[in-house]
């Protein structure tokens, strides 16, 4: 099926760090129930892209735009309350506060208050039985990325933004994610995943962006887009 219009779109996005140019013109777009995955070598400028998207960084250059509406100008803050929720690379969990409190805080940074969204959630990633009451410190990294991606789909978002949420994981982990991010895909949530995992992403994503060196080079199905690069990689 052709895909409605983006929820969000990047359009010429550009970032200097000094004298060096991480984003070089970015153009992306990111359609409801679909899932966009951007690969690319370390130091693309994969996670500069998400900071533009998400908020936490002001590109010299572009724009972002939700919903048609131009965000480019408003903090990150503003716009998870618009409905753009992320995840990090590093993981971004309160280690003091309990699992269910982590997920607590993601409902109350999200869109008008919907007193279901935590407990929803937390049985969505099995986090409903005991785990609910431990503290985030010291569990293992598979829970704490659920925990992570709780948090944020307790925002009720209309766009999620995934950095690499599948490292770390082992592939029963793996078969999970990718199993719950389809079925909100499916629900007409946006998302848009930067991942290392190329078998996850084959197995996920309606579209895949190459990014090197700061732009976007090539767009398309995984099967057309992943067959190429592993022929640049060669045998
Ligand atoms: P990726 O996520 O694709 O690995 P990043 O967006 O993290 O790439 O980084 C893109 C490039 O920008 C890299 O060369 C990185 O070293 C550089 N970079 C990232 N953040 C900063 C920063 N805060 N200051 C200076 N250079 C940075
Ligand atoms: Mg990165």
């Amino acid at each position: 099926p052709v895909p409605g219009p983006p929820v969000l779109a990047a359009r010429g996005l550009r970032v200097r760090y000094g004298g060096f140019t991480a984003l070089d013109g970015v153009d992306l777009d990111v359609p409801a129930g679909r899932v966009a995955a951007v690969v690319g070598p370390n130091g693309a400028g994969k996670s500069t892209l998400f900071h533009c998207l998400a908020g936490t960084l002001r590109p010299a250059r572009g724009s972002v735009t939700l919903d048609g509406r131009d965000v480019t100008r408003l903090p990150a803050h503003t716009r998870t309350r618009l409905g753009i929720a992320r995840t990090f690379q590093q993981l971004a969990v309160f280690p003091t506060l309990t699992v269910a409190e982590n997920v607590r805080v993601g409902a109350e940074q999200g869109r008008p208050p919907d007193p279901g969204a935590v407990e929803r959630t937390l049985r969505l990633f099995g986090l409903d039985g005991p785990m609910r009451a431990r503290p985030a410190a010291g569990l293992p990294t598979g829970t704490l990325r659920r925990v992570e991606l709780a948090r944020a789909l307790a925002a009720a978002p209309r766009v999620l933004l995934l950095d690499e949420p599948a490292a770390g994981l082992d592939d029963a982990e793996v078969t999970a994610l990718a199993r719950i991010l389809g079925a909100l895909a499916a629900d007409g949530t946006a998302l848009l995943v930067v991942e290392h995992d190329l078998d996850l992403v084959a197995g996920l994503a309606d579209v895949v962006h190459v990014m090197t060196a700061g732009r976007i080079v090539a767009s398309g199905p995984p099967g057309d887009v992943l067959d190429a690069l592993g022929e640049a990689a060669g045998p």
